[in-house]
């Protein structure tokens, strides 16, 4: 297939989720690919995100359910005083991340996939350079090129950070020590998921939200229950409308606290440490996009739906970028489906993405979910569009399953047109939220109205029958 011309057909720059699957796929369709990566195989999901996250989330949730005296002993269940080891709970997410890491690398290897080791750049119109640890620099020629430098964590202005009292998500992930008392910035997801670990494990935690609101991404609904739980119920103070505008780290860590709209001095705080969880910025600086023209928005690349890469909302030839390189729902299965789209682009099959039916998960517990549009964007879309938009709740409390597991704290809010009975969106707050979701998005995907939907059969009793009430709900709305 390959062009004797060209070195690959395809080069990837940038080994994360995105790069993975755009790699694995035109590897997977005959075409001969290189990855270049700078760091470790896999990305920021796989080393300092998802992954090892998510494996300290299912061991500290244990720690939680266990400690739960009052919550075990309604189903007659009396626990010993819980025990755990920091370093065990640190080492299950490292062995995690590296298990995940050598099946990816191997996962390209085998598919035939070359690995070049090194900070890659682009050298002209189909033309990277790759320079490796040594210092060693060479150029491919390649016909494709996608770009999947993805994101590193952002620390605003004012905060100085030393990896250890005051660091980001990319060290907390390690779990190297449990701050008695630790500020989290940020009430993003991550902020969230990490508040969840630290107080499940003993910390306590004070949480600072520069916006009006705790929790300002989420369904204002769903913000409402979930705080209710995820932070007024636990050992978290929250403040929001509060900017931390100066971080010093050291034993302890000192925080200036200020109000967001008049910058006056509030307060001073005094703590063991602090996690900074207030977004993330692209990974471009380095690729070396004027020498093509390409102006980036806040450093994020722009693309159009098939993800070719826009200079004055034009696509260059054969240049692509996928991931949160691009600033679209930057979450690891966005990426995936970006890379995958690019290729099969490049393949010469038209396909473009839909981020309407992407969800979206924070794996606190219990877990928050959603998909598609917020209220907000489906009240905008029904006014420009000219329906009634419908909203519908079904509750957890009225789960058979969610009741069995005393676990009946949960909401779900459906978005549907009322015209033609359109999924819109879908958010969730509750048990296994994360997996019920799932459902919705296929929904919104195929564009299915909650007619057809109310009439398919849920398993009883499953938490999937707090989807099955939405859908009746809505259905019985239309007629
Ligand atoms: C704490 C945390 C938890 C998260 N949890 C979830 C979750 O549960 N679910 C979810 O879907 N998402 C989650 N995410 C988000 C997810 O990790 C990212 O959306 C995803 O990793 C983006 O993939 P990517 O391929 O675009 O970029 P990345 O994963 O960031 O990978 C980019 C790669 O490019 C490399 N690179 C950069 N510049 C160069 C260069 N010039 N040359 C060579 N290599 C280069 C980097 O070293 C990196 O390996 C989480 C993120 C964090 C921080």
């Amino acid at each position: 297939m390959s062009e004797v011309r060209f070195d690959f057909d395809l080069i990837v720059i940038g080994a994360g989720y995105g790069g993975f699957d755009a790699a694995k796929h035109a590897a997977d369709h005959g075409l001969k690919v290189a990855i270049v990566e700078s760091r470790e195989m896999g990305g920021t999901c796989v080393n300092r995100g998802c992954v090892p996250s998510k494996a300290l989330l299912a061991a500290s949730g244990k720690v939680r359910e266990l400690a739960n005296a009052e919550h075990l002993s309604k189903f007659g269940i009396h626990s010993a005083p819980v025990r755990f080891e920091r370093q065990k709970i640190a080492d299950h997410a490292n062995k995690l991340v590296a298990t995940i890491r050598t099946n990816l690398t191997k996962t390209l290897e085998r598919a035939g996939v070359t690995i070049l080791q090194g900070q890659g750049r682009l050298e002209g119109s189909q033309m990277v350079g790759v320079r490796n640890k040594n210092g060693v620099d060479k150029v491919y020629s390649s016909k494709d090129v996608i770009l999947a430098t993805g994101s590193d964590p952002f620390v605003p202005p004012g905060i100085e950070t030393d990896g250890h009292t005051v660091f980001t998500s990319d060290e907390a992930v390690n779990l190297e020590w449990l701050p008695r008392w630790i500020a989290i910035i940020g009430s993003g997801y991550i902020g969230l998921e990490f508040a969840d670990v630290y107080t499940a494990l003993g910390c306590e935690v004070t949480m600072i939200e520069a916006l009006e609101r705790v929790m300002p991404t989420f369904d204002p609904d769903i913000t409402k229950i979930a705080a209710r739980h995820l932070i007024d119920g636990r050992d978290i103070d929250a403040r929001s409308g509060v900017l931390a505008s100066k971080v010093t780290p050291g034993c302890p860590v000192k925080i200036e606290l200020s109000d967001v709209k008049t910058r006056e001095p509030l307060e001073e705080l005094e703590v063991d440490a602090v996690l900074v969880a207030t977004g993330r910025v692209p990974t471009s600086k380095e690729l070396n996009l004027e020498l093509l023209g390409i102006k980036t928005q806040r450093g994020f690349v722009e693309i159009d739906e098939s993800m070719r890469v826009l200079v004055d909302n034009k696509p260059i030839p054969h240049l692509w970028a996928v991931g949160d390189l691009t600033g679209k729902l930057m979450l690891a299965h966005t990426a995936a489906a970006q890379g995958t789209i690019a290729v099969e682009n490049i393949l010469g099959i038209e396909k473009k993405i839909d981020y309407r039916s992407i969800p979206a998960a924070t794996f606190t517990h219990p877990e928050i979910s959603s998909v598609g549009l917020s209220e907000e964007e489906a009240k905008q879309l029904a006014s420009e569009e000219g329906f009634v938009l419908g909203t519908v709740r079904s509750y957890f409390k009225a789960n058979s399953k969610a009741l069995a597991e005393l676990e009946s704290d949960g909401l779900m809010k459906l978005l549907f047109r009322k015209d033609n009975g359109e999924v819109l969106g879908a958010h969730i707050y509750g048990l296994h939220a994360a997996d019920l979701i799932q459902e919705v998005a296929n929904a919104v995907a195929r564009r299915l109205n909650v007619v057809q939907l109310a009439a398919e059969v849920h398993t009883h009793p499953t938490l999937s029958e707090v989807v099955e009430v939405a859908y009746k709900q809505a259905a019985h709305q239309l007629k």
